[in-house]
């Protein structure tokens, strides 16, 4: 079935009786040529790229929950490429170009909306490194402005351009950065996948990798042992309990990061803004809600919900940016597992393991990786060897220190980046 204005319109007038499901739902085969563990983003992404580049199509997403539940429909929707350090740059530049495509690509409206992302700064320190952040942009090709008070000022008439603590110098301009819709990401990629045959299996948790000899052999599941020649572990938040069924001890730690909505509000805000010294960022959603979010809670856990104290930061960040949120009426909060890695960069990589893949370390910008992360996944998987765009995401930066991507400057510790 493809969508199409033609086919929108038929329905409407037909009592919308013609539309079929997004996918199968399969029972399990007995052996695959590729299982993905994860029908988030990042799995339900790889599983489309490699049945589309790369022709695999005896593939299977297993998934413990439904497709979707986890943190690829959770997040605050923000797609953007403005990385600073290459093996980022490279990375989240290539990303964002497949964003550029992707609606035509699934055939699926993913709502990906380039409103342009203004990264706050407040200081003179501040604006030194937004402009050298700004200028590895442009190197990389990707789009970066330098605005100044009275132009973030034009653009942003709402926010406190005078807080005595946090007073605005200026902002850097994304235009191309935005946000897209995180459920219909993950609902298009799946249609994608199961288009092209891959076995999309729900309610289906990993409990066991075998390997023999070194070698990968297939997976225990709550349905059933499934052989298969190669897997993929991609569980985000989950990532260090399913390496471990391998023997793995990764160099990740799992926090809690929270997110707001707010009832819906006529238009105010039409950019993503972003608060970088107290890691505040917002933007609206197109039924109106204020959609933001802030920093991690801090402390490890594996729990999908936060607690009160980090509510209080992203409220009174909130209130020192733009008092006029104050009038607005909180709707829901939730919270997600992030995947924290030391350098705060992600991972995709063989392990030791023959036919064993690893991708994690997405911390808390892994929505706007998931096109990006799919396909570098599904070229390693496909063909052994690293996607050019994500030759530097690898494992053994953790044992050797060589190649850091250490974005922040934070040093080793998980929850500060
Ligand atoms: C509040 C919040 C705000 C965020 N905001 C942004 C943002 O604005 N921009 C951005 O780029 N990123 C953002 N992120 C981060 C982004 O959502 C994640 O980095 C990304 O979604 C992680 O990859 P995923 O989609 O594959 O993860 P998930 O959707 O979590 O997928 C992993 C899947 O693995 C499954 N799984 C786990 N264990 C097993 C098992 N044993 N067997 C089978 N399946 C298993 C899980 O059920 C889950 O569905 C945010 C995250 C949160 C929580």
């Amino acid at each position: 079935m493809r969508f199409s204005a033609l086919k929108v319109l038929k329905e409407g007038l037909t009592g919308n009786k013609g539309w079929q499901p997004h996918w199968r739902n399969p029972e399990p085969k007995a052996e695959y040529d590729a299982v993905i563990i994860g029908g988030g983003g990042h799995g339900l992404s790889t599983a489309y790229y490699l049945a589309k580049e790369h022709g695999l199509s005896n593939i299977a997403v297993l998934e413990k929950g439904y497709l979707g539940g986890g943190n690829v429909g959770r997040n605050t929707t923000i797609v953007r490429a403005n990385y600073y350090l290459p093996g980022n740059s490279e990375f989240y530049s290539h990303s964002l170009k497949l964003w550029e495509g992707l609606e035509q690509d699934l055939n699926y409206n993913v709502m990906h909306s380039q409103r342009g992302i203004i990264n706050l700064f407040h200081s003179d320190g501040q604006r030194d490194a937004a402009v050298r952040r700004g200028n590895a942009m442009i190197n990389q090709g990707d789009d970066a402005h330098l605005l100044s008070r009275e132009e973030v000022r034009a653009k942003l008439p709402y926010l406190d351009f005078d807080n005595a603590r946090f007073p605005i110098y200026g902002g850097l301009y994304h235009p191309r950065g935005g946000t897209a819709r995180h459920d219909a990401v993950a609902w298009g990629y799946a249609r994608g996948a199961d288009q092209r045959g891959v076995d999309l299996i729900q309610n289906c948790e990993v409990t066991g990798i075998d390997v023999e000899n070194g070698k990968v052999v297939g997976v225990q599941t709550t349905r059933g042992p499934i052989r298969a020649k190669k897997v993929g572990m991609v569980t985000a938040g989950r990532s260090s309990q399913v390496a471990q069924m391998a023997g793995m001890r990764l160099p990740i730690e799992s926090h809690i990061l929270q997110a707001y909505v707010t009832e819906g509000l006529k238009p105010v805000i039409d950019h993503v803004v972003t608060f970088g010294m107290s890691h505040f960022y917002i933007s609206q959603s197109d039924k109106g809600g204020l959609v933001f979010g802030g920093d991690l809670d801090f402390y490890a856990s594996y729990a999908a919900r936060g607690n009160l104290p980090g509510k209080e930061q992203v409220m009174e960040a909130a209130m020192a940016l733009m008092p006029m949120i104050g009038k607005a009426r909180v709707l829901r909060s939730w919270g997600g597992i992030m995947d924290m890695s030391p350098d705060g960069s992600p991972i995709i990589d063989k392990t030791h393991i023959d036919g064993l893949f690893l991708n994690t370390g997405w911390c808390y910008g892994g929505f706007k990786a998931v096109p990006g992360s799919g396909f570098a996944m599904a070229h390693l998987m496909a063909t052994g060897r690293p996607h050019a765009s994500g030759e530097k995401l690898r494992l053994d930066r953790f044992e050797t220190g060589r190649g850091l991507m250490d974005e922040e400057g934070t040093g080793a510790q998980h929850n500060l980046h």
